[in-house]
Formats: C-alpha cells, structure tokens, sequence
C-alpha cells in the first residue's frame, strides 16, 4: 500500500511537472493516437535523422495517467539508440500487459515502475500504452522499427 501511495506520487508529478512537453521542429515521424474509452489523445514527434532520437516531443490531453506517461517516455526514450529504445519500450509493455505479475526492472524503466500497478487495471492500460503505440508509430514513420527489441533484452 504505502508503495502504491509512492506510484501514484510519481504518476501525479510527472502529470502536474511534464518534462519535454510540447511539438518541436525538426521532427521526422508524427503519430496522433486516441483512446476512445477514456477520452485519452496525445501527438508524439520523433527526430531520428541521427539514428537515435535526438528529440521526442509530444503534446496531448486526457487524464494523469496517459499525460504522465507520456512525460515517462520523453525521459526514458530521448537521446537512445534505435536498439536502445526498442529495448525499453519492450519493457514498458511487457509490464503493462503483464496484469500485474511483471516485476518492473528500475534499472531499465526508471519512473516507469510506477505504473505496474495500473497494470492490474485493464481498462487503464489502455491509458498508460497511448503514447507508447504513438510513439512506435511515429518512429516507423521515421524509418525507425521499436517494436522489436534485438539484444537489449535478454
Ligand atoms: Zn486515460
């Protein structure tokens, strides 16, 4: 319980403090995804011309939990590797499909952790993996495939 308290603080900062937010130029991909069940929209850009993503920018409106994450992934994803990202963003679905069994890895997800227990709530999920499937579809469009991750995991 006091961890779950802990996740939800960190839910509600990255909500209230977004880091990264607001669509940036020069971008190679665009995606707009929206969750119809909650009401979720976020746009996410990728600059990937370097072959890492040397921006990701996003902005989007819907309740704490698909705004944070999109905070979540600006830190975790910004500035990695192609390899790097496919790896991370793999994770980050492995635990919000994993109905609550995935012990979250802090070393690889960061502030990511604190959404393993929305996880348990599958109408939430669709919340928390919005900017995630944007963004997945924004690199594509870049030329960038996340969708697979080669050796990061193991
Ligand atoms: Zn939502």
């Amino acid at each position: 319980m006091m961890l779950d308290g802990l996740y939800q603080e960190i839910i509600l900062d990255h909500y209230k403090h977004p880091h990264g937010r607001g669509l940036r130029d020069p971008f190679d991909g665009e995606a707009h995804h929206v969750n119809p069940t909650c009401g979720d929209e976020i746009t996410v850009r990728v600059a990937a011309a370097s072959g890492e993503f040397s921006d990701i920018s996003y902005d989007g409106l819907g309740c704490s939990i698909s705004q944070a994450s999109a905070s979540v992934l600006y830190e975790l994803l910004s500035g990695r590797t192609a390899s790097e990202a496919a790896g991370i963003h793999d994770a980050f679905v492995a635990l919000m499909q994993g109905r609550g069994q995935v012990e979250p890895d802090e070393d690889v997800l960061g502030d990511g952790i604190a959404f393993a227990g929305v996880a348990k709530f599958p109408a939430r999920v669709k919340c928390a993996l919005l900017p995630w499937m944007a963004f997945q579809d924004a690199a594509a469009r870049a030329g960038v495939d996340v969708s697979v991750a080669p050796e990061v995991k193991a």
